[in-house]
């Protein structure tokens, strides 16, 4: 008999890649299925992009590259970094991987020996807890519901942190949630992984999608002490709809980023080298489609938000970034439907496709059940849609 690890036992598969491959598959058989279960751009990736593979195809650029990626892609990182984040990285600083997932992951391997332990607030991306995992590490939960704006507190941080501890997780903005931390949340937190000397893992990759003029910042801005504390995890994937590319970055310590290169050349070797140069016209080219891009997510949030919160049981936060709405539905609980109870958030979920044909990722899947998220990377007339479907849902519960 086969016998497989007690390492790939421990973890389940990705629940959002699961349910938009199950709506997808309903999608195939000409059933007509509202998705808001993506957790990418809608939109085309840029012209501009494009070109800039093509013409690494046409010139041959299809081979091996240096694993930790090509210095003109780490240039165009540091430039970057200088430039919207006001940050000073160094080549030897800067690690490219094959999208900030594996940067994670990565990064996971790196840092962590067998029981050592990292903090995760909840509601929390799906991948972390079984990355931190699959490196033999303990995933630490603290919860940040809606009543305290998916964010944790300084307190909360401060007590989960025990001689284990090695670093503590940041998405801001968060995917699912949409809550962003401002500079002085921040700088809360990070006066407790300095004084507790663990890391700040801070994932990036959602910092331009924001909106209502917020002020993004990244723990590394606050100071040097922070800075060298501090792991960014961003890429393409989301700021310029490159998800397929598989190209993001972690910026950090050298004495790090040099593991991180042993173990991805033992393992990926380089990230695509045609994404590679596609990853340099992103950082190097025109940035006006990011800012395009933003207005119709905008549109798209302050719709979906507003609708959302006019259906009986459903009481959704503004979110600040990102492009996932990620409303409380612990009014429906208790309900039923046609003579079957809803007994939780995923149950719902699972009736809400059946029954209405809305693809709507749980909250259990992100630690956080009694809620559900709504991507709205998709058409204002689709999120119109599917949001009239959900509301038709309800109103026939009894
Ligand atoms: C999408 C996403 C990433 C990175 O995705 P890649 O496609 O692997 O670059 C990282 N963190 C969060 C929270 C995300 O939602």
């Amino acid at each position: 008999m086969l016998t497989l690890s007690g390492r790939v036992q421990q973890i389940k598969p990705s629940p959002t890649l699961a349910i938009t491959a199950k709506a997808k598959a309903l999608q195939a058989e000409g059933i007509d299925v509202v998705n808001f279960g993506a957790g990418e751009p809608d939109f085309d990736t840029p012209d501009n992009i494009k070109e800039a593979a093509i013409k690494a195809i046409r010139e041959g650029f299809t081979k091996y590259t240096a694993a930790p990626g090509i210095p003109e892609l780490k240039q165009a990182i540091c430039a970057k970094l200088k430039r919207e984040n006001d940050l000073d990285y160094a080549e030897n600083q800067i690690i490219v991987s094959c999208g900030g997932k594996h940067s994670f992951y990565n990064l996971a391997q790196a840092l962590l020996d067998p029981g050592d332990e990292v903090v995760i607030p909840a509601p929390y991306w799906v991948s972390y807890p079984p990355m931190v995992s699959l490196a033999g590490g303990v995933p630490v939960i603290i919860e940040a519901g809606q009543e305290q704006g998916f964010k944790i507190t300084p307190a909360q941080l401060e007590s989960a942190i025990t001689p284990k501890t090695r670093a503590v997780v940041i998405n801001s903005p968060s995917n699912p949630t949409g809550a962003a931390y401002t500079l002085d949340e921040l700088k809360a937190l990070a006066e407790i992984a300095v004084s507790k000397d663990i890391l700040i893992i801070s994932d990036e990759i959602y910092e331009h999608i924001i909106y209502d003029g917020f002020e993004q910042f990244s723990p590394a801005q606050i100071g040097p002490e922070v800075k060298e504390r501090c792991v960014i995890l961003n890429g393409v994937s989301k700021s310029y709809s490159m998800t397929g590319w598989r190209i993001g970055f972690t910026a950090g310590p050298a004495e790090l980023i040099a593991a991180m290169t042993k173990i991805q050349s033992q393992s990926t070797s380089n990230p695509t080298s045609i994404s590679q140069k596609a990853a340099i016209e992103a950082y190097n080219g025109p940035q006006d489609y990011v800012r395009n891009v933003l207005k119709h997510f905008d549109e798209r949030r302050r719709y979906i938000v507003k609708a959302l919160n006019e259906i009986p049981g459903i009481a959704c936060a503004n979110p600040q970034g990102a492009f996932y709405a990620f409303p409380g539905v612990s009014g429906l609980i208790g309900k039923k439907c046609g003579g079957k109870e809803i007994d939780s958030s995923l149950t719902l979920c699972e009736m809400l496709l059946d029954e209405v044909k809305i693809a709507v990722v749980p909250g259990e899947a992100f630690g956080a059940p009694g809620y559900m998220r709504l991507s709205y990377a998709t058409s204002l007339e689709n999120i119109k849609k599917g949001v009239g479907r959900l509301a038709e849902f309800v109103e026939k519960l009894s």
